[in-house]
């Protein structure tokens, strides 16, 4: 397969394949918060979000969501379809943590009466800005009839994962997606791992999540790998 680099990201690098259609996406150790002003490494963290990923993904089409993922030709690699990506970050929310909490003066851990979905345009220039549906519009990034499938996937991912989770004993606290234009239809993208999920364990609260490593609490590996076995069953 004739593999060009295409994209660096922060945590994953995409390449192209022999099919025009396709990607293949890497998934790195490499870590970033804040915008990538700490910057660290996750030993295992491409293996196990791989894996993770394929996981969620799996599961949701099972229940009618439409997403970029095809197959892992190997621990680290995913081969998806290639979208062009809708520049938003669309953001999920259950209970009170991180930015909401900060900016509505609200305890972490309060719950939410509804979710909340919340959308940011993707720009690490500007730190990824919150922005509502007008700016949206306004800026051509995405169509009313894209929201809409945007919303009703956005919200029925989160009540098929939450319900999910909760029979593992973790609480889905909040998440981010990501979509793309495929053939005339919208799909999701990106990822859907603990960098990317709050997962709180339903008993403990304790974090199984990327806030171990943003807030500095260690055993950030222990969570990731806890999140795979109580997913799977398996160990790495
Ligand atoms: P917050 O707005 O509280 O920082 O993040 C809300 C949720 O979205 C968290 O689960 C967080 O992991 C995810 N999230 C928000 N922005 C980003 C981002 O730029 N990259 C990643 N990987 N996740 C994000």
């Amino acid at each position: 397969m004739s593999k060009k680099k295409l994209y660096e990201g922060k945590a994953k690098t995409v390449y192209t394949t022999d099919n025009p259609d396709e990607l293949l996406v890497y998934y790195k150790d490499d870590a970033t918060a804040g915008n990538g002003a700490k910057k660290g490494t996750i030993v295992g963290k491409g293996v196990l979000n791989n894996k993770i990923s394929a996981f969620f993904f799996d599961m949701l089409a099972k229940q009618g969501i439409e997403h970029h993922y095809i197959n892992m030709p190997s621990d680290r690699e995913m081969i998806v379809k290639k979208l062009d990506i809708i520049p938003l970050e669309v953001v999920l929310r259950n209970v009170a943590a991180g930015s909401l909490a900060k900016r509505l003066g609200l305890k972490e851990g309060t719950k939410m009466s509804t979710p909340i979905l919340e959308y940011y345009y993707k720009c690490d220039e500007l730190n990824d800005p919150m922005v509502n549906k007008f700016h949206i519009k306004a800026m051509n990034w995405a169509t009313e009839d894209e929201l809409a499938q945007i919303e009703k996937a956005g919200l029925k991912i989160n009540s098929i994962m939450t319900d999910y989770l909760k029979t593992k004993n973790i609480d889905l606290i909040d998440f981010k997606l990501e979509f793309g234009r495929y053939h005339g239809k919208v799909l999701l993208g990106d990822e859907i791992s603990p960098d990317n999920c709050r997962f709180w364990d339903s008993t403990t609260h304790e974090k199984l999540d990327k806030d171990r490593f943003r807030r500095d609490l260690g055993h950030v590996e222990d969570a990731y790998k806890e999140i795979l076995h109580r997913l799977t069953g398996k160990q790495v």
